[in-house]
């Protein structure tokens, strides 16, 4: 029983949450307003953004990278859990979408802890490496297009102080990765990224089978 990953039904899954979710009130609203949008699929889920909530606290992070903003339940759920001084960069390039999330950060007192980047993330990572901001960040977050999931990879492990840590989303693809049938773009790309991040000695890791499937690695001090 204990040697391998609960299978999660639907009435355990609503028991986990029973027992374990604390969403604050703003973080509800927002998902709320989220779920009526039509790509409200690209939400991260609410234990996923108490999850992380939790590791922020436990690696002690100030400052953080997030790549996919979306509406902001992520970098909301991750800037609750930084103290006063604590910040995140967020890349994005929807307009549209990033407007909710301002919207959320302001009402939320939080807007002071997020800097929007709206640009392509790959442009603002390379600044930002431009600057000479190598090793200086504790904690970041890739969810966004999945083709330039190793993109983001390598500019964020360079950005990531010894230590720090990356979660990406998406690792599991709704099962999609098993299919080998399925050569789309993103599935593939995908496939690629875990297989890389599996062979990567520059850090320690751990694929997590919640939400979408979630990985964790960590930049070897
Ligand atoms: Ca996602």
């Amino acid at each position: 029983m204990s040697n391998r990953t609960i299978s999660m039904t639907g009435k355990l899954y609503d028991y986990l949450l029973q027992v374990s979710l604390r969403e604050p009130p703003i973080l509800k609203r927002l998902r709320e307003e989220t779920a009526k949008l039509p790509q409200h699929g690209m939400q991260i889920s609410p234990e996923q953004g108490q999850f992380m909530r939790l590791l922020v606290r436990m690696l002690g992070a100030h400052r953080c990278i997030e790549v996919g903003v979306f509406t902001g339940y992520s970098s909301l759920s991750v800037a609750l859990g930084l103290p006063d001084d604590g910040h995140i960069t967020a890349c994005d390039v929807s307009e549209e979408y990033t407007a909710v999330a301002r919207r959320y950060w302001h009402e939320a007192g939080m807007d002071k802890r997020i800097t929007l980047q709206l640009a392509p993330a790959l442009e603002t990572l390379d600044a930002m490496l431009k600057r000479g901001e190598q090793g200086r960040y504790d904690f970041a977050f890739i969810d966004a297009d999945k083709g330039n999931y190793l993109n983001y990879y390598e500019r964020i492990i360079r950005l990531l102080r010894p230590g720090g840590v990356v979660a990406v989303d998406n690792v599991l693809w709704d099962g999609a990765v098993l299919d080998k049938k399925d050569k789309s773009k993103d599935t593939v790309a995908i496939r690629k990224f875990n297989e890389a991040l599996h062979a990567d000695q520059r850090i320690e890791l751990s694929m997590l089978p919640i939400g979408d499937g979630l990985t964790l690695a960590r930049k070897r001090s």
